[in-house]
């Protein structure tokens, strides 16, 4: 496995596996790995001639006051977590590499991004199109792993692609949970213990969402909202952000529940620790 720091060095080497017919999978992470990170390597490898996996906290997803400073930064372990595992190269560069101190270009994808994260973290969507399509110049994927997870991100990044005529697939993996249900992120390691038993609240919150509609039968938005919002308040540190039922390809709100097309999806603080869940009927 070999570790490129710098962006001139990555799209050197990427363009050069491009010409000897090679194709490129990749999977962009901020790093400090679970295995729903190592979920998209599974997701991808095998489909593709090379496995490439980005580690870069991307300053500008951040806004002022959030959590860009104090987000764990792990790289050794997240370089042992990936020796063994078929990734071939990872591309870990320093910020200066990615934004020169004037940069003055961004992307922005202007109609998916705007609603659910996108009222809280206005620049959010800007800053993680932005990115990737820096990330996609230098690192010249056929095909990139994302996680559903972050279901906006990818309604955001598909269109991306798609306008900007990026010649890449999207492969897109299932939500990873710990086993009491919590949805894996980097962010759980900000919660102290009792935290997390407030942060399971929105695992219990979409089960019951789940049970509404598809033991009772119920397709009625504003009756499956409440009753994830009620379950929600039975938290002590627990702001609720936003409930949505939203088109899970447009991220529209719905106003009657589809099975497999509506999404539900959820963004509470806990404490000062903002964490997103969703689930597709
Ligand atoms: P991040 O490092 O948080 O930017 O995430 C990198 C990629 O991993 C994104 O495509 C995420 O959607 C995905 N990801 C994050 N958490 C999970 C999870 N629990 N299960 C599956 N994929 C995830």
């Amino acid at each position: 496995m070999e570790v490129i720091r710098s962006a001139a060095d990555m799209q050197a080497r990427a363009l050069g596996l491009r010409k000897e017919g090679k194709t490129i999978g990749f999977v962009p992470t901020m790093g400090s790995l679970h295995p729903g990170h190592l979920s998209l390597i599974e997701l991808i490898r095998g489909k593709c001639d090379v496995l490439l996996l980005s580690i870069y906290v991307n300053p500008t997803q951040f806004g002022v006051g959030e959590d860009y400073e104090k987000y764990p930064r792990n790289l050794d372990q997240d370089l042992e977590l990936c020796q063994g595992r078929g990734v071939d190269l990872v591309f870990s560069p320093e910020s200066s590499e990615i934004y020169a101190q004037d940069a003055s270009t961004h992307v922005l994808e202007d109609v998916v991004g705007k609603g659910l994260c996108g009222t809280v973290r206005p620049q959010h969507f800007r800053g993680v199109a932005t990115v990737c399509a820096k990330l996609f110049n230098l690192c010249q994927p056929s095909m990139v792993a994302l996680g559903q997870k972050d279901a906006q991100q990818v309604v955001v990044l598909k269109r991306m692609i798609r306008d900007l005529h990026f010649p890449i697939e999207v492969m897109v993996g299932p939500i990873l949970r710990d086993a009491d249900g919590l949805a894996m992120s980097s962010r759980n390691a900000y919660l102290e213990p009792k935290q997390r038993e407030d942060a399971l609240l929105v695992y219990q919150a979409l089960q019951a969402a789940r049970k509404l509609v598809e033991e009772k039968g119920s397709r009625n938005v504003d009756r499956v909202k409440a009753e994830t919002a009620n379950i929600l308040k039975g938290g002590r540190f627990l702001r609720v952000n936003y409930v949505e039922v939203v088109d899970r390809e447009t991220m529209r709100p719905e106003t009657e529940i589809v099975p497999g097309r509506s999404l539900l999806a959820v963004a509470v603080w806990v404490d000062q620790v903002r964490l997103i869940d969703n689930l597709c009927f």
